[in-house]
């Protein structure tokens, strides 16, 4: 029999993109089911985003993901946009189907399905807080409201980004998402089932910044996660935990979205384990 040494080929486009770890978590699970599968890692400057597209077509790829600064700029560039992806306004995963490119957004789904294999919780009747109002926010409250939660309240920093999210996503998914004022520290309602930092603080350097949220009103069963994956036990999951209340880290929504990607790309599911070995190796965590 003809042997074929041909890799089918996904990628990475972004700029800056040598940190982005994706590709190590991709390769270990085409490792794990044979396939003869490449995910690159290539850095592409704005400017030539198009022509990017156009070398994807051309080798015939089977479709990429797009970070930093391409999420939104290669929507126009593609065939098609998978409806919750026009809803968030960004498209981080791009599949091929026959020849047309479809564009997906894998970030919120990604969370989603980490909240309900990881941590367990339905979004559905969920009460959730969101803090943030930028492309991971708008991710996971556009999957929220479409997972059925019964209330998402959008806290952020700037006002009117954050009422403009808030009254935007409202009117496209009829769900109850309104926003609330970040001044000074925000009190978690009792009533909330679930509480998302999808801002950036507490990122990397800025390890030691907490976002101002006063828990001391949270139920017992509030889950506190965070969108921050490195480092993975922000101070906010550590102050979760002190708590006694249930945490989740972002490892959980950065592998999904992965998941969710190979899923899309090979059609086949993943090795999850494999992949989260794979990606806690490359970020150097125990
Ligand atoms: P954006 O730059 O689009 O948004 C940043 C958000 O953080 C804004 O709402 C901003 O508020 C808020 N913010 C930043 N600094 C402060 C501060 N000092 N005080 C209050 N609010 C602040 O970033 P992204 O949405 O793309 O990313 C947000 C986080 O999510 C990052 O840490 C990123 O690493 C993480 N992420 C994780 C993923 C995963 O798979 N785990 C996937 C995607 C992102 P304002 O509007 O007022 O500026």
């Amino acid at each position: 029999m003809a042997q074929n040494f041909q890799a089918e080929l996904v990628a990475c486009f972004g700029q800056p993109v040598a940190e982005n770890p994706t590709g190590v978590m991709q390769e270990a699970a085409f490792r794990a089911l044979g396939l003869n599968w490449r995910y690159l890692t290539v850095e592409v400057a704005p400017q030539d985003l198009a022509d990017a597209i156009v070398g994807m077509r051309a080798f015939g790829m089977r479709g990429c993901n797009l970070t930093i600064p391409h999420k939104v700029a290669v929507m126009p560039l593609l065939d098609a946009v998978a409806p919750d992806a026009a809803l968030i306004g960004a498209v981080n995963t791009v599949r091929r189907e026959g020849t047309r490119l479809i564009g997906e957004n894998t970030d919120g789904k990604g969370f989603l399905r980490g909240l309900r294999r990881d941590a367990g919780i339905d979004p559905k009747g969920k009460r959730a807080v969101v803090l943030g109002a930028g492309g991971a926010a708008r991710a996971i409250v556009t999957e929220l409201a479409l997972g059925g939660a019964a209330e998402v309240r959008v806290v952020n920093r700037s006002p009117e980004r954050g009422a403009q999210m808030a009254s935007d996503l409202a009117a496209k998914t009829g769900a109850h998402i309104r926003y609330e004022a970040w001044d000074g520290t925000y009190r978690v309602p009792g009533a909330a089932d679930l509480l998302v930092n999808a801002t950036s603080i507490g990122l990397y350097p800025d390890v030691d910044a907490m976002p101002p949220v006063d828990l001391d009103d949270a139920r017992p069963e509030l889950l506190v996660s965070d969108a921050v994956f490195n480092p993975p036990e922000t101070k906010l999951l550590a102050a979760a935990r002190r708590r006694g209340l249930a945490a989740l880290d972002g490892l959980s929504m950065l592998v999904y979205q992965g998941v969710l990607g190979f899923k899309m790309w090979t059609g086949q599911d993943p090795p999850e384990d494999v992949m989260k070995r794979a990606l806690a190796q490359a970020l150097g965590i125990p």
